[in-house]
């Protein structure tokens, strides 16, 4: 399993598990319970979750998931931004962890920026850490200007990752946000890396795929998983799914294939507002 380095040194997998809309009954609780363990066996250890996914549904999933399984797995988890409050984030964590059935998050992002001070939540990330309840936090929707502002904080440097909408049709961090990160070697970690599945019927995507023997799904995340610094997290509710998102890290994309994907989904030319799902 290729890895990424974190800036604390610590290495996670360069594909992991997304669980949006799982516990929400889009598929049988045991097929989903089913993809994820599989996706442990496969190596897909990171698994991202939220507070907010069906209300803490998805949460509970993962946490029958990784039952027995927990020190396999690198468990990220999100607060909202109205509970991102010093006392609204550990409260937060804390039905989390309830949820999840574990006493610690790998990972702990701000979901995206609310109204909340920046530095009134990594207040509450830092003494989350103290306390052992969380190894690491992150940020998710931050474009540069927030990176920036974070950054600047004291102790706003220990920023882990920052998970973005990024994917073939949605290439605006590359103008910015993508570099500005590399540079600080701050991994990005991409979300909806498939656009929900939007993308897959596109021509190029499904030409390029024949030729490869492949399917669009892994043409997609093959090219995001080529990048340097990139972690992507597509969600599959499915075993099968789960397995071919797996595979996508063996494909090999060649000069042609990238030539004609930056053809059909070109790579931005100005600033663009970070883009959020
Ligand atoms: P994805 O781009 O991962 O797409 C998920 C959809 O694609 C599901 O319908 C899934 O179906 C389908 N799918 C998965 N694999 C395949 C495949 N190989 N072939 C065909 N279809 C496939 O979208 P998400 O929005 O779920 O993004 C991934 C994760 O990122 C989320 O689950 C969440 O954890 C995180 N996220 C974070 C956000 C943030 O603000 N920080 C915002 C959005 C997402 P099925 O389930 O049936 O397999």
């Amino acid at each position: 399993m290729p890895t990424r380095t974190l800036p604390s040194g610590e290495t996670i997998p360069a594909l992991g598990q997304g669980t949006w809309y799982m516990g929400d009954g889009l598929r049988s609780r045991e097929e989903e319970v089913a993809a994820l363990r599989l996706g442990l066996d496969l190596g897909l250890t990171l698994i991202d979750t939220a507070e907010m996914y069906g209300n803490g549904a998805s949460e509970q999933l993962v946490g029958e998931a990784i039952a027995g399984r927990r020190d396999e797995a690198f468990l990220v988890s999100k607060v909202l931004p109205s509970n991102a409050s010093k006392q609204g984030t550990i409260k937060a964590c804390e039905r989390s962890l309830e949820r999840l059935g574990t006493d610690r998050l790998d990972l702990y992002l701000l979901h995206w920026r609310g109204g909340t001070p920046l530095k009134e939540t990594l207040e509450a990330f830092e003494e989350l850490v103290e306390a052992g309840k969380i190894r690491h936090w992150g940020v998710s929707n931050f474009d540069v200007s927030d990176m920036e502002e974070l950054t600047a904080l004291r102790g706003g440097t220990a920023v882990q990752v920052n998970q973005v909408l990024y994917n073939l049709t949605r290439r605006g961090i590359e103008w910015d946000l993508q570099p500005w990160c590399r540079e600080r070697q701050i991994p990005l970690m991409a979300y909806s890396p498939i656009e929900q599945g939007r993308m897959l019927d596109h021509s190029s995507l499904k030409r390029i795929a024949e030729r490869l023997g492949a399917t669009a799904a892994q043409v997609a995340l093959g090219w995001l998983l080529r990048q340097e610094g990139l972690v992507a997290i597509p969600k599959a509710g499915s075993p099968r799914h789960v397995e071919e998102n797996r595979a996508a890290l063996d494909l090999q994309l060649s000069d042609q294939d990238l030539a004609e994907l930056d053809r059909s989904f070109p790579a931005p030319d100005r600033k663009q507002p970070l883009e959020i799902l």
